[in-house]
């Protein structure tokens, strides 16, 4: 699968940040993960701190997967909100599925300060405008229910989020509870504290047959090397797809541009993550060196018109940027575009399928898709060592 564009900035920015080698010999391990993204790392990660004997393998190089195109805002707020997602699911799951997810963001922070590397890795507020005067009472609906389960917000009126952002619209909710990090640089730096520990990683790697026995699984690769297992772990990103016999992600394409660094610190209130209640919405958010990404524009281009639509798509982020932010000169740097996927009820899909004994999927889908690889990798975690977690069912696929 053509997964992005050719460029994404932070492949750019860091080039090889590491080599790994190909796997050369046959080996066996407690458990196998499929997937050197960064849901692959962050479950080798959480795999390995639990005790297991872990491998990674990715077929492309580690980490050049859908991972080096994200702008990696890292949100709580599911692509459903929470009111519409209590229609879809039921209270319960809709609430648990809010508050995991809220939980997650500080075990990303938790997490980001145990590696000792600079990933940018940064605590932001997030704001969600209405794109349309319509929006606001459902947001204002949403705030409530928030509220309730102890997620804080709080309503922005059209005069304080003028005053804040200089944003002219209807109204928004602000989020004291977002984060921010360079994706690339995070799973990199995961794989490395996790290969410090044993973990053996190969890339140019691929897993062409699972074979399936009482007490475990071989993996053949395309060199003809085999990979014994008691657990494997599917960390194939939008690839996973062809290891379920039902379909469970629709794809889309999504465009992303950064600017040049601007010469000033604050750019907006808090250098908050933006982003709006249309479908498809607009996100933007400040980097370290005061660029901003600015992503959207979504559609369902298949790879060759993807790539011809860039510069166009660059300058329809632009105009709408600078409808927006009239005083910030946004000046595009790079621009990059990739599949992502969404689920029905915006919920990822983690746990295990009858079809596939022994193996565990990690498929973070949406738009927040890293908040629920960090879910993924503690579920996992928990069902390979036995601990109950009450959110394996939230996201398994039997819902
Ligand atoms: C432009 C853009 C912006 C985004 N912005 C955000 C954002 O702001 N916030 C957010 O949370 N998410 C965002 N996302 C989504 C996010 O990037 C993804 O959720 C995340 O990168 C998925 O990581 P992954 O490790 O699951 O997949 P990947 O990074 O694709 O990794 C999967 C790996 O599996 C390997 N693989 C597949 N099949 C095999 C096989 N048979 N053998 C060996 N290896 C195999 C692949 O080579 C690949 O490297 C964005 C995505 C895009 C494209």
């Amino acid at each position: 699968m053509d997964l992005r564009s050719a460029y994404p900035y932070w492949m750019l920015k860091h080039g090889i940040i590491k080599s790994y080698p190909s796997l050369t010999e046959n080996i066996h391990t407690d458990a196998v993960v499929i997937g050197g993204g960064i849901t692959g790392a962050l479950v080798a990660w959480h795999l390995c701190n639990a005790g297991f004997e872990t491998v990674v393998v990715d077929k492309r190089h580690i980490g050049m997967g859908s991972t080096a195109a994200s702008t990696a805002m890292l949100q709580y707020e599911i692509d459903v909100p929470l009111h519409k997602l209590m229609q879809l699911t039921d209270e319960q799951t809709a609430n648990e599925s809010y508050k995991v997810s809220y939980q997650s963001i500080l075990n990303i922070k938790d997490i980001a300060s145990k590696l000792n590397t600079d990933i940018e890795f940064k605590m932001r507020p997030s704001l969600q405008f209405a794109s349309f005067k319509k929006d606001v009472p459902g947001m204002q609906k949403e705030i409530a229910l928030r509220k309730k389960i102890g997620i804080k917000t709080e309503w922005f009126d059209e005069k304080v989020l003028r005053k804040t952002f200089g944003i002219e619209k209807g109204g928004a909710i602000f989020s004291t509870r977002a984060a921010q990090v360079d994706p690339y640089a995070f799973t990199h730096a995961l794989i490395v504290q996790s290969m410090r520990k044993g973990t053996r990683v190969y890339d140019h790697t691929q897993i062409e047959k699972i074979s399936y026995a009482p007490r475990g699984v071989t993996l053949l690769t395309a060199d003809k090397k085999t990979i014994r297992s008691r657990y494997i772990v599917i960390a194939c990103g939008y690839e996973s797809q062809k290891y379920i016999p039902r379909k469970v992600q629709e794809l889309k394409t999504t465009y992303a541009t950064i600017s040049e660094p601007l010469n000033r610190n604050d750019l907006w209130y808090k250098n908050a993550l933006i982003w709006e209640t249309a479908t498809p919405y607009i996100y933007c958010r400040v980097t370290g060196d005061n660029r901003v990404i600015l992503g959207g524009e979504d559609d369902n281009k298949q790879p060759s018109a993807r790539d011809k639509a860039l510069s166009l798509k660059t300058r329809l982020l632009k105009e709408t940027f600078n409808k927006l932010f009239p005083h910030i000169a946004f000046k595009p740097d790079f621009k990059w575009a990739g599949y992502f996927a969404s689920t029905k009820d915006g919920l990822p899909y983690i746990g295990t399928i009858p079809q596939r004994p022994h193996t565990y999927f990690a498929l973070g889908f949406g738009g927040n898709g890293i908040t629920f690889s960090v879910i993924a990798a503690q579920i996992i975690r928990d069902m390979l060592t036995g601990k109950n977690n009450d959110h394996e069912k939230l996201f398994s696929f039997n819902r």
